[in-house]
């Protein structure tokens, strides 16, 4: 039992020291342990997949068709029709297996990562690679990737409501415990697989991972993760079995009208089968999962990865995005460029992390006074974070912000092998949101001193110097320009130094305030143009920082989101003015700053009560319910906690604002290809329902045989359909305002162009089938011209569903080399169906004469013009 062992019995059980497992016992040691993953975080099962092309209500009506065609003895529409049900569920089946795949790739992107250390250098390793004997560090927020002895921790608390069932979170210790059977609750010193670290931090050896792991043991079981689709294609899966039942309730009207009109009952059946495939769009559930998985697979390309598909359709109508400042907007390249201590200020060269530069005072160099010195001690040492060279780069590991101190410190010449800088680490309150400082408790010679930094007000406060003229004039200078300031002090304790110190309480009370250090956090050039591309979208950007509101407001500024009128507010002003004000002012409001995670929750909620879509990011523990509560939670792959990035629907990969704005790019071209898709393939419908109505009243013989309508359903549209999937998405999609969430997929303006393309459809290919009947040709043969004009209808019609406001004339058709391949990939079939023989037989086709195809492509050409008629008349 690991809890009983003493660390020093646990490092040499799995042969490790303070540098890690090296980087080769590592992999051995996974090749004999195996991944660290549970059994339930496989995807979707195969067998699953195959079950699924055949539980669809519309394979049911099919095969209902393939029965009936049986028993009035036509074998060969029975045989066909189950063959293109075959064919339909195989085609769906790759389909949705390479989606799921595509699926199960963009998953494994935003899989959980770990902090190790091997080979004495700390790195960032998907968890799934950690083995028994790595060393990790433990972070608020993040999840505990494996089972974990602790050997050091820092405030260290982790809910294990997961285990325990006590909803409080536990306080760990490093200690062993001599106890037997002691249960997982009261394992103090051991950090268990899937629990949360709410607060502070801590190192431990991995002892067990994957099914070995607490946590393997209880998920014995195989659990399928559900398939998962959006509201949106449950609304579309809906949709179509009411068509589905709506083309039974057709099939059996059209074919009590015709017994009733004196026909036959094997000829009304055949009409009714007809009726019912005619109406189906068969190829749609396929087309829509093809849809959102390129559409996910584009985002991701862009570096936004989807977690939950409402996110899809939900960013279409986003008009609002709170944002985070820091490492969002900003580079989170923090490089410290103004100091003031002892009443001198001073400027600080050099940019980056590069330890190299001077430090200025009034444009000289300067010897270093001892209040200089101290600030920048009191950086460098009340810090948890690290400067080091990696091929020729200077990289910080840890918090950027502190990173920026460690290199002004060196900058001065100092490091931390000098013996003024030689102090021995006793305790630390580490830097929170919340909290806003950080301090440090320090021994040298026998004597302690507590080292803060944080935000200056809580400096000034501590210090008693909150009314201190020249030193908030000084801040306020230093933030005017967008400076990210913070205030430093420290304290010298008198008596015995040991760890029973009260070091919050110390920390906060009489200090000694020693000076600022301004640092610079320049914004992405990516993020200006973003904000304004999000402005022409209609969408409206707010910042939502920790910041000082001054710092905030200047960035705000150069970026674009702050204008002349607006309102920039703080976290303590919001509560002292109340909801009312929040929610009467939201529009104006464009800076919210120094606010804590519940004050982005109820900002969330003010702007979502005034009917906002919100896109919402957030990257600490404490996010998580500002993250859960806005429509599109967006969490950061690089900062951010697990906590964060498992309450959220989209990760950005690269934490870039910008990101956010071509995720809403490629969600508006998903719906609107989604909107294409289902246009093109029930305007044919449309066609084929009106057409055998219209052909029972006028008294003349089926137009279409079951079996047609199926081909042209799966084969010659199915091609295109698809195709359509891989529209790039039309200019100007960024442009547009939001869509009204209300709003239905087949809204009006589509509804009533679906009805004209149905009109044109049915009375081309009637007139074409008429003026057949009434020459000296068989029936099989005005079937054929009357089947090879829908055909190329749909031929011509795919091109019209490119886009529902741009003509024709002006597209760019090799913007999509899908579709010309699937257009003469089509053609090819259809030649082939109307010439070969056994397709003939199949079929009921038969040759035409060439001036038969000449009519026939005429006629079908009709419905450019129509439509191009369409589109410069009405406007989406
Ligand atoms: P943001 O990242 O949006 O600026 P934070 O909550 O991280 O907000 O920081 C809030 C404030 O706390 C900062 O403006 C700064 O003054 C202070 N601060 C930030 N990081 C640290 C740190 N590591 N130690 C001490 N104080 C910090
Ligand atoms: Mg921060």
């Amino acid at each position: 039992m690991y809890y009983k062992k003493s660390i020093e019995d646990i490092f040499k059980e799995f042969g490790v020291n303070e540098c890690g497992l090296s980087q080769e016992e590592a992999a051995t040691r996974l090749e004999k342990y195996g991944e660290n993953t549970l059994k339930e975080e496989k995807g979707v099962p195969l067998w699953k997949i195959i079950l699924d092309q055949f539980t669809d209500p519309l394979i049911y009506i099919l095969l209902a068709a393939a029965v009936v065609t049986f028993i009035v003895g036509e074998y060969i529409d029975t045989g066909v029709i189950l063959a293109v049900v075959l064919l339909n569920a195989v085609i769906g089946f790759i389909q949705e297996y390479k989606a799921e795949k595509a699926m199960e790739a963009i998953r494994q992107l935003a899989a959980p990562k770990a902090i190790v250390l091997r080979d004495c250098e700390e790195n960032r390793i998907d968890s799934r690679y950690l083995v028994p004997g790595d060393t990790v560090n433990l972070f608020a927020g993040n999840k505990v990737p494996a089972d974990i002895r602790l050997f050091e921790i820092v405030e260290l608390e982790i809910d294990e409501s997961m285990f325990t069932g006590e909803s409080a979170p536990v306080s760990k210790q490093t200690h062993p415990i001599e106890k037997d059977n002691v249960s997982i609750a009261d394992q103090k010193n051991m950090a268990f697989m899937g629990t949360i670290i709410t607060n502070g931090r801590g190192k431990g050896i991995v002892i067990n991972t994957g099914e070995t792991t607490e946590l393997g043991k209880i998920s014995e079981q195989v659990k399928i993760t559900q398939k998962e689709s959006s509201p949106l294609q449950k609304r579309l899966v809906d949709f179509s079995q009411k068509v589905g039942l709506l083309s039974i309730g057709l099939a059996l009207l059209v074919f009590f009208v015709g017994i009733l009109l004196g026909h036959s009952l094997i000829e009304m059946t055949l009409f009714a089968i007809s009726m019912a495939v005619a109406v189906i769009p068969e190829g749609l559930p396929v087309v829509i999962t093809i849809t959102m998985a390129i559409g996910l697979k584009r985002m991701a390309n862009r570096n936004a990865i989807i977690r939950k598909l409402i996110a899809v359709e939900t960013l279409g109508s986003c008009n609002y995005i709170c944002s985070d400042k820091t490492g969002t907007i900003t580079k989170n390249m923090m490089t410290v460029t103004m100091l003031y201590a002892g009443g001198k200020k001073y400027e600080v060269k050099g940019t980056g992390y590069e330890p190299k530069g001077e430090i200025l005072h009034n444009g000289k160099k300067v010897e270093a006074d001892e209040s200089l010195k101290n600030l920048l001690r009191i950086g460098l040492l009340c810090n948890s974070s690290d400067l080091y060279e990696e091929n020729g780069e200077w990289k910080i590991e840890g918090d950027p912000t502190e990173g920026a101190l460690i290199v002004a410190a060196h900058k001065n010449g100092l490091n931390v092998e000098k013996q003024e800088y030689k102090y021995e680490f006793i305790d630390e309150v580490p830097f929170s949101s919340h909290r806003q400082y950080m301090a440090t408790l320090q021994k040298k010679d026998d004597k302690c001193t507590i080292f803060v930094k944080g935000a200056p007000e809580k400096l000034l406060n501590f210090s008693n110097n909150s009314e201190n003229r020249e030193l908030l004039d000084q801040y306020s200078h230093m933030a005017e320009s967008g400076l990210r300031v913070l205030g430093f002090g420290l304290k010298e304790l008198e008596g015995e130094c040991t760890d029973d110190i009260d070091l919050e309480y110390e920390a906060t009370h009489d200090l000694k305030f020693i000076g600022f250090q301004g640092i610079i956090d320049p914004p992405r050039e990516s993020a200006t143009k973003a904000i304004e591309d999000t402005k022409k979208a209609g969408i409206k950007t707010v910042m939502i920082t920790g910041d000082h509101k001054i710092t905030a407001t200047a960035i705000a500024k150069q970026i674009g989101i702050f204008k002349e009128g607006d309102i920039a507010i703080t976290g303590s002003e919001l509560d002292e003015k109340g909801e009312k004000f929040l929610k009467e002012n939201a529009e104006k409001i464009s800076v919210y700053a120094r606010v804590s995670p519940n004050h982005k929750l109820k900002i969330v909620e003010a702007l979502q009560d005034r009917g906002n879509i919100i896109a919402v990011t957030g990257d600490g523990v404490n996010d998580a319910p500002a993250l859960k509560k806005g429509n599109i939670g967006v969490a950061m792959g690089k900062i951010g906690t697990d906590v964060a990035r498992e309450a959220s629907d989209m990760i950005l990969k690269d934490d870039n604002f910008a990101t956010i704005f071509q995720a809403v790019k490629e969600g508006r071209i998903i719906y609107e290809n989604i909107q294409k898709v289902i246009f093109f393939l029930l305007g044919t419908g449309f066609g084929f329902g009106f057409l055998i109505v219209l052909a029972l009243l006028f008294n003349l013989p089926l137009p279409f045989l079951a079996t047609q309508v199926l081909w042209i359903n799966l084969v010659t549209n199915g091609l295109q359909d698809v195709a359509l999937a891989f529209e790039p998405g039309e200019k100007g999609v960024e442009k547009k305002p939001p869509r009204d969430p209300q709003e239905t997929i087949i809204n009006k303006f589509i509804l009533k162009r679906l009805i004209l393309v149905g009109a044109v459809i049915t009375a081309g290919s009637l007139f074409i089938y008429w003026y057949y009947l009434n020459q000296d040709v068989s029936l099989d043969y005005a079937r054929t011209a009357a089947f090879n004009t829908v055909v190329f209808f749909q031929f011509f019609h795919v091109l019209n569903a490119r886009s529902f406001n741009k003509s024709v004339f002006k597209m760019n058709h090799l913007a999509n080399p899908f579709l010309l391949i699937s257009l003469v990939l089509a053609l090819i079939a259809q030649i082939a169906v109307i010439n070969l023989e056994p397709l003939q037989l199949l079929f009921h086709t038969t040759q035409i004469d060439l001036t038969a195809w000449l009519y026939t492509i005429l006629t079908g050409s009709t419905i450019i013009a129509v439509i191009e008629i369409d589109k410069a008349v009405r406007k989406d």
